[in-house]
């Protein structure tokens, strides 16, 4: 493996030497078949390269590689700058940056920090399983906390729920966004393509627990997988339950093929669905997005959805709102990537 090469696609040095690397496995049902390797990082807070088009310049990404093994995540080609297989390897392999929190608060502390935003989940989920045993989140949500920093987290994880009251009092003195990520609610799609999530009903009562509690939470509908995700009726019942969660905000997102993702994402495809092939083939011949006639179509519906829900200006007192998708743009990270990300 190349820990070398461990940096982000950022500006920053490398994050640590081979000598640091511990590699546990646990033999719980939980974590069966996934292998953890803890490094101490040398650096946690990562500048987002060309950030000019990206609503935030900074990142925290204390996991590498996700179990919850989407298959159209595009965070998989950056398992191979490791080294690491694209495929299994980036739903199995998880790198640990064990010391992430105490490298954070001292970073927040350097006089040379100025307080910027802080986006969380940019690159791989945050609140992946790997979480619930190493606790990361905790001590840096504390420092974010601590330094009143603001910040967002985009995930498709229930486990935030478990900072439930650190959130709060973060969000008491600075500026707290959070997004799920909830691209459709059909049970059979899910099940195949995102095997290692909660359900989007879970994530769902995510987004009304937080709102339950004061925390505003928008509604990241991404991806809209085309042909199995994109009916009308698909796109109704997905906005419905996004706006019956109280989410304050939904902003749709096409599903995007980027390489690393597409190989995986193509050979799911033809094993499940093999009679899609070919028109994937075509609407994605023009490279990693859909075509924009697609994409603005996907987008018209689901804000008129929204409209006729009630996510929206001036419904329910005018505290909701729908995102406007930003215009596709080349971004390093994961699928529900930082570009589109809605801070709040
Ligand atoms: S899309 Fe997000 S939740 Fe899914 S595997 Fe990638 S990082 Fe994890």
């Amino acid at each position: 493996m190349r820990w070398d090469n461990l940096t982000e696609g950022t500006t920053d040095a490398a994050l640590f030497g081979a000598d640091s690397v511990t590699t546990r496995t646990f033999d719980t049902p939980e974590f069966r078949g996934v292998t953890f390797h803890e490094i101490r990082a040398r650096s946690i807070v990562n500048r987002v390269p060309g950030a000019s088009r990206m609503p935030f310049e900074w990142t925290v990404n204390p996991y590498r590689g996700c179990t919850h093994a989407c298959v159209y995540c595009f965070a998989r080609k950056t398992h191979s700058y490791l080294d690491l297989d694209t495929g299994l390897g980036f739903d199995s392999q998880i790198v640990v940056k064990v010391n992430a929190p105490e490298l954070l608060r001292r970073r927040l502390a350097d006089r040379r920090w100025h307080g910027e935003h802080i986006a969380m989940g940019t690159n791989v989920d945050c609140y992946q399983r790997a979480e619930g045993r190493y606790r990361l989140m905790p001590g840096i949500i504390a420092a974010l906390r601590d330094h009143a920093n603001p910040f967002s987290i985009l995930t498709k994880g229930t486990l935030i729920l478990r900072d439930l009251d650190l959130l709060r009092e973060a969000a008491a003195v600075t500026e707290v966004g959070i997004s799920v990520s909830v691209g459709f609610t059909d049970q059979a799609l899910w099940r195949t393509v995102e095997p290692g999530t909660p359900s989007p009903q879970r994530r769902l009562d995510v987004v009304r627990t937080l709102t339950e509690h004061g925390i505003g939470c928008g509604v990241l509908m991404a991806p809209v997988i085309p042909y199995l995700g994109d009916s009308p009726a698909a796109l109704r019942s997905t906005v419905r339950a996004i706006a019956e969660s109280g989410a304050t905000s939904v902003t749709p997102l096409v599903l995007h093929l980027r390489p690393g993702a597409r190989e995986w994402f193509m050979a799911w495809l033809s094993e499940h669905h093999p009679h899609l092939v070919r028109r994937y083939e075509r609407l994605y011949a023009g490279g990693a997005y859909a075509p924009t006639w697609y994409q603005r179509r996907i987008t018209g519906q689901v804000h008129e959805l929204a409209e006729e829900f009630g996510i929206g200006p001036g419904t329910r007192g005018g505290a909701r709102r729908i995102s406007r998708t930003p215009e596709p743009a080349p971004a390093s990270g994961r699928d529900d990537a930082p570009t589109q990300l809605t801070l709040l």
